[in-house]
């Protein structure tokens, strides 16, 4: 199978001035190939050329079957060790007795000589931290940022990034959920290409990979959930040591991440401490609102329903609740806010009434 690299516009002749490309075929250096190559087919786009020679031999090579193995390994790491993992576990993998790591902290990991990424990490750090900020961009796409908007920089275009929209090949997204802890969710693709980013989905572009990789199996443990609520879901559970605010309940398939402000509204942002972990009886309750917290994190259950008379479920399950402390995180950063809890108490108090 003929590799496909992408070429920086410059020629040796060193007649290539940034941003005009060589009309006339000759050696051009490969970045990714570290090498010279003698360009068949070049193709325009975005200051590069694309060339289809074959990339040399050298270490692990890339194939379906390594990048299988990859996933296969973090299945069973997190039949062992559960869904959040640490670099070192995660950078434990070998392929045909040859280590090769994962993931690389905050960034975009490319073996070497490889033209495709194996895995992208997002970060949990503001960009004020030193992080980018990554953007929902609906229907389960994500904007995974390796660069901020407000550079100054040219921005450096990814090749590797760049090539994956091309080849559609499946790869890792770690979520880093807190405490130099990720939950790997895979396999992801590469669908498109912006300014200082890439769309990241969980669906293939084409259907070449769905056949190579089979969906059913990597993506469908628990209830599908897609990629743009994956992650803050991701870091509101691990926050709460997965367990439920209210009743405790540590069964991590029937655990939400409930918002506190919703996400339709302006202020219904994507962080820890607009969330809350709850069960699925407390989320809906939460949300209807039967059930309301108040600033001071107390539960209360609305007037009607504490007057009810029903089965177990009723009584244990919400009455019984009325005026316990919800379990917060330990961290303060992550702890639910005081002003949107505030917020969402006014609507219960205003609707129960
Ligand atoms: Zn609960």
């Amino acid at each position: 199978m003929a590799g496909v690299c992408r070429v920086r516009a410059t020629a040796r002749a060193g007649s290539v001035k940034p941003g005009r490309l060589p009309l006339a075929r000759g050696p051009l250096r490969c970045h990714p190939h570290r090498t010279w190559h003698l360009i068949a087919r070049p193709v325009q786009a975005h200051n590069t050329v694309i060339c289809l020679d074959p990339p040399p031999m050298a270490g692990i090579q890339d194939s379906d079957e390594l990048r299988a193995a990859v996933f296969a390994f973090l299945d069973e790491l997190q039949r062992e060790h559960g869904p959040y993992l640490t670099r070192g576990q995660i950078n434990s993998f070998a392929f045909d007795g040859q280590p090769l790591s994962l993931m690389v902290q905050n960034g975009i990991r490319t073996p070497s000589r490889w033209p495709d990424p194996l895995s992208i990490t997002s970060t949990n750090r503001s960009e004020d931290a030193g992080g980018y900020t990554d953007e929902d961009r609906g229907e389960g796409l994500r904007l995974y940022r390796y660069m901020r908007e407000r550079s100054t920089a040219a921005p450096a275009l990814n090749r590797s990034l760049d090539h994956a929209a091309i080849s559609g090949r499946p790869l890792v997204y770690f979520i880093e959920v807190g405490e130099r802890r990720y939950e790997p969710v895979y396999p992801v693709f590469i669908t498109g290409t912006e300014h200082h980013g890439v769309i990241v989905s969980d669906e293939p572009a084409s259907g070449e990979y769905a056949e190579l990789v089979d969906l059913r199996r990597y993506a469908r443990r628990e209830a599908r959930v897609r990629l743009h609520q994956r992650e803050f879901r991701s870091r509101v559970l691990f926050a709460y040591s997965d367990r439920c605010c209210i009743c405790s309940l540590r069964h991590r398939g029937l655990l939400d991440a409930a918002h506190i402000v919703d996400d339709a509204h302006e202020q219904g942002v994507a962080l820890v401490s607009n969330g809350l972990a709850m069960c699925r009886i407390h989320h809906g309750a939460y949300d209807q609102p039967l059930l309301g917290i108040s600033p001071d994190l107390k539960v209360e259950i609305n007037g009607e329903v504490l007057g009810e008379i029903d089965g177990p479920m009723l009584r244990h399950g919400l009455q019984d609740m009325h005026g316990r402390s919800i379990d917060v995180p330990r961290r303060p950063t992550d702890q639910p806010d005081r002003d949107r809890l505030a917020w969402k108490y006014g609507r219960f108090k205003g609707l129960s009434a």
